[in-house]
């Protein structure tokens, strides 16, 4: 069997997660790893990873089936994606909930001029969560949706404790609050504000001579990001935050309750959920499966760009459709 040839784009969590992923699914193989960085100071994880800078990418270009892009959403992906879509099949975990339209059309029209393929948002929220809502919300049409996300570390909100002066360390457990879980199972289809669907848990460890008070009063009240949530903030060592908060752990689950029945007097509980030890390393492993449903599209000659949405759940897999068929129906 000619196996799947991936290039992986960035090296960072997710870089080294997809790099492990390849070594679980027999039908894909790591072609090269690019970076931004000088190649020689990154240590692969497999032997004989070859690692190259990224101005080298177009070098490589028929030795890859597929690009795994694995820079991060709030400045790498929106210039990569299109950019890559231009020369590779792509695939990528944009998770920028707001600005995934825009995304959208940027990676469809280079790929569509180049006759290539891209998966974009292709991770769990947005990804498999966003399936998820998909199905629940198709069949039960009169309910109400609810994602809590946790107890699991928010990177976007971990990044920005660390650009505030003093912080030496941080990082942000995202909570959600048990009461609100509890009533949103019961199915009496709740409203909430967000204050009251999750709490935020900071562990901050500061830089010498850093005013505690001061860093206390800009997290709570930063805008965005805290001030629309109870924030505890936890002041730790270095040593202890090294020792204890070092894993990226996530969860959480959708949930849509909705009714039937001529009177809507039967109520239905639809729950997809994710408990996690390590996000990017789950991350990965969905990257990798889209990657073989991107190379599956291809070939078929379905080009441009498309979501989890659109791509048919039998492409994800390494079986043929009779086996899944005769096995999972
Ligand atoms: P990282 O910060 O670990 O890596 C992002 C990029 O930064 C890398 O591609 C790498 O590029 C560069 N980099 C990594 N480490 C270093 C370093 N030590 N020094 C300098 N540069 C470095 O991000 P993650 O891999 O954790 O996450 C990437 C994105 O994945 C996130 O921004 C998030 O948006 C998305 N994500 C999406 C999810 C979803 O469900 N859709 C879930 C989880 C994450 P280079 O090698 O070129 O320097």
């Amino acid at each position: 069997m000619k196996k799947i040839r991936i290039g992986i784009l960035g090296y960072g969590n997710l870089g080294r997660g997809v790099e492990l992923s390849i070594a679980q699914n027999p039908d894909l193989e790591l072609a090269a790893i690019f970076t931004r960085r000088d190649p020689s100071v990154l240590r692969p994880l497999t032997d004989h990873a070859k690692v190259y800078n990224v101005k080298e990418a177009l070098n490589h270009k028929d030795e890859i089936d597929v690009m795994i892009l694995c820079g991060g959403s709030s400045t790498d992906l929106s210039s990569q994606s299109p950019a890559f879509a231009s020369h590779f099949n792509v695939v990528d975990s944009f998770d920028t909930h707001a600005k995934i339209s825009q995304h959208f059309k940027s990676v469809n029209t280079s790929a569509l001029l180049s006759k290539h393929t891209a998966a974009i948002s292709a991770g769990w929220d947005p990804g498999l969560f966003s399936v998820n809502r998909l199905y629940a919300e198709s069949v039960l049409p009169l309910g109400n949706s609810y994602t809590f996300w946790g107890k699991g570390v928010s990177q976007g909100h971990s990044d920005a404790l660390r650009r505030i002066e003093g912080v030496s360390h941080a990082i942000q457990y995202t909570i959600p609050i048990e009461s609100a879980v509890k009533e949103v199972r019961k199915g009496t289809h709740p409203q909430y504000t967000a204050r009251e669907m999750h709490t935020r848990e900071c562990y901050v460890s500061l830089k010498p001579g850093a005013d505690m008070d001061k860093v206390y009063a800009e997290i709570v009240n930063m805008p965005n990001y805290f001030s629309d949530y109870d924030t505890s903030v936890h002041f730790i060592s270095d040593e202890e935050f090294m020792k204890n908060h070092s894993a990226m752990p996530h969860g959480g689950f959708v949930q849509r309750s909705g009714t039937t029945g001529a009177k809507q007097e039967n109520n239905h509980i639809y729950e997809f959920s994710l408990t996690l030890d390590s996000n990017p390393e789950f991350t990965s492993n969905i990257l990798v499966c889209y990657a073989r449903a991107v190379y599956k599209l291809f070939s078929e000659g379905l080009y441009g760009a498309k979501t989890v949405l659109e791509i048919p759940p039998a492409y994800l897999s390494l079986q043929p459709i009779e086996k899944l068929r005769a096995e999972l129906l």
